[in-house]
């Protein structure tokens, strides 16, 4: 996924232990953990309460129907699984305020029990299954407050004449809407039959047809085995347009022309990738254009990444995310994280990657400027993180995973694999990384399992270049180790001097030879700017380039922050408009926050905030709600 800007550090950090798979935690054991706690066991999963290692669940046939009116999934989930203990009779899985009607073991009623609700994890529904039984079929329905599933009304989507579905699955809200082992470490493959009304199109992480009938009535096959925090499923007034022989695009029709073009870029991409990575494993690569409500800037769901609309600028300079989403086709969705604690090596592997792909396709300045402002941001995350939530390989326990989404996973993992980089030299870590996506093909593994992988491979080939206790320090410990690669751009060293000309008064605004600027220097020149800029200096910015009614959601979001932090009024307008129109994540939160520093930004955050809320993801309402309550 793309990056949910800054980590919601929901849970005080003494609130330790969360439960290994099986066991339900009460309040006692909770209190008992913030004093005794234990080591953590790698690659237990603290964030399910499934049972893989007894009885391990291998295939999904999900059968649902989406009413619109009730905003519920309502259908069954046959379950296939293996017994790993022979001795084992329950089967574990989560799940998150579903109703369970029945369950059935072979066709026979059997024995379920739901657990007590955990506010992070949800509830393990535990089935007795007879000794030589190999499936179980719920029937359940989800909730219309689902934390994966957002219904929007037709006003929210582009088109504003049908209602759109949209399910997000990642970190652990798969269980919000289908009973399963919500473990990136049980893989399954899954067949599913989705019914919804008969104007819309189903799609899902899975083999689409785009040419199939529009009749309510759509099947699809996953044929390789996905972790579940990829299973998804959107429902739309939806069109599709080819970009190349494996690339496509499905969006509303209002906007696939525009995507279309944005993005037709997309087949060279995934040629390029092939090239430096090894072969693409999911035969098709098509996006998913969602309404502007979506929390995130992307969702690498398999074969169908999940995109905003709010990187459509009309010059591709946003596309990186593109690039992101399917890196993710290698580092993500064939190699996956084991645990939430290994999340660096999805998001870390995976921004690596896409810095690569982006200079591969647009050239070394572009990789520049992309790496400084990914440095940029990594160091404006450290300055706010506690140090535990520095470390790679984070410790989680007792927490929401979605606390993990910082740089730190992200960029700070890119950087450690930089650094790997320049000393072995890129050829060679080319070839190493091309060996690793290939030796834990469609396996989930864990840090400790890439580490002792690094050990028998580079270290051992590089012994003069790599030492042990550097990569331990990355990984283990808080912080940018001393003497880490740190990216540089000449057009970047460009824009500080022009930026302190301005500054200094040697130059007016409108001076500036700004007509090749890409939007990467533009989001450097802004997000450079100091504090304490006058009204007149504002203003000189904004008449000189429109900078308040810039159409570049990524400028107009730095610009907006600026205008925040100096109240400068003429933008607040604007700003309204973008805080309700828009529910992308790292694009609102960062303006909230800013906002709600002072009094009147707070109470102008409250008004956009109720409106904007219809239409914000769960997500986005639950990492921004704290910036408009009163009272913190
Ligand atoms: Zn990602």
């Amino acid at each position: 996924m793309n990056k949910l800007s800054l980590v919601l550090v929901s849970a005080p950090l003494l609130f330790a232990c969360s439960q290994p798979a099986q066991q339900n935690v009460s309040t006692e054991t909770k209190q008992e953990a913030e004093f005794t706690q234990p080591a953590i066991i790698a690659g237990t999963d603290y964030h399910s309460f499934s049972n893989p290692s007894e009885i391990q669940v291998t295939h999904l046939d999900l059968d649902l129907t989406a009413d619109f009116e009730k905003k519920q999934l309502i259908g069954s989930v046959k379950l296939e699984f293996e017994r790993k203990d022979p001795k084992a009779d329950t089967l574990i899985v989560d799940t998150r305020a579903l109703t369970i009607h029945s369950v059935t073991a072979e066709g026979k009623p059997a024995t379920f029990e739901l657990g007590p609700e955990d506010v992070n994890l949800g509830s393990a529904l535990s089935i007795t299954v007879p000794p030589d039984n190999t499936h179980v079929t719920i029937n359940y329905s989800t909730s219309p407050y689902a934390s994966g599933v957002q219904w929007l009304t037709p006003a929210q989507t582009q088109g504003k004449e049908h209602p759109f579905l949209f399910t997000q699955a990642q970190a652990v809200h798969a269980r919000s809407f289908i009973p399963l082992q919500d473990s990136p470490q049980v893989r399954v493959t899954y067949n599913a039959r989705i019914r919804t009304p008969k104007e819309l199109l189903a799609v899902m992480s899975a083999a689409n047809d785009p040419n199939t009938p529009r009749d309510g009535d759509y099947q699809f096959t996953m044929p390789q085995p996905i972790p579940s925090y990829l299973i998804a499923l959107a429902i739309g007034h939806l069109d599709f347009k080819p970009m190349g022989q494996r690339t496509g695009v499905y969006a509303e029709p209002e906007i696939l022309s525009a995507a279309a073009a944005e993005f037709e870029d997309t087949e060279s991409m995934l040629e390029l990738t092939e090239r430096t990575y090894g072969p693409y494993s999911w035969d098709r690569y098509d996006l998913l254009i969602l309404p502007p409500s979506f929390p995130f800037g992307g969702m690498e769901n398999p074969r169908l990444s999940f995109i905003t609309p709010t990187v459509i600028a009309g010059d591709k300079s946003l596309v990186s995310l593109i690039a992101h989403e399917l890196a993710h086709s290698w580092s993500g969705n064939t190699v996956t994280n084991a645990t939430w604690r290994d999340l660096w090596l999805n998001e870390g592997f995976t921004t690596y990657l896409t810095y690569r792909i982006m200079e591969m396709l647009y050239g070394n300045d572009r990789y520049n400027m992309e790496a400084v402002l990914g440095y940029q941001s990594l160091e404006h995350d450290l300055a706010a993180l506690p140090d535990n939530d520095e470390i790679l390989a984070i410790d989680l326990r007792g927490r929401n995973p979605d606390d993990v989404f910082s740089d730190v996973a992200y960029e700070k993992g890119a950087l450690f694999l930089r650094e790997l980089e320049q000393r072995v030299g890129r050829k060679n870590f080319d070839a190493f990384l091309m060996q690793y996506f290939n030796h834990f093909a469609f396996q989930s593994i864990t840090t400790d399992t890439f580490l002792t992988y690094l050990d028998n491979t580079l270290l051992k080939d590089y012994p003069e270049k790599l030492d042990k206790a550097r990569i331990h320090q990355w990984v283990f410990e808080p912080g940018i180790p001393d003497g880490a690669p740190v990216p540089q751009s000449d057009a970047f060293t460009k824009i500080d001097n022009v930026r302190s000309a301005w500054l200094n008064g040697d130059i007016a605004a409108k001076a500036i030879n700004t007509e090749n600027w890409t939007t990467h220097e533009w989001l450097y020149f802004l997000n450079n700017m100091p504090d304490g800029l006058s009204e007149a200096q504002l203003a000189n910015l904004d008449s000189a380039f429109s900078l308040t009614q810039s159409q570049n959601n990524e400028i107009a979001h730095s610009w907006l922050l600026i205008a925040v932090n100096h109240q400068y009024k003429p933008a607040y307008e604007r700003l309204y408009d973008y805080l309700v129109h828009i529910g992308r994540n790292k694009l609102v939160k960062p303006l909230y926050r800013a906002l709600s520093q002072t009094p009147e930004g707070k109470a102008f955050a409250q008004k956009a905030f109720e409106e904007a809320k219809p239409g914000y993801h769960p997500l986005t309402i639950h990492a921004n709600e704290g910036f408009v309550t009163d009272g913190d």
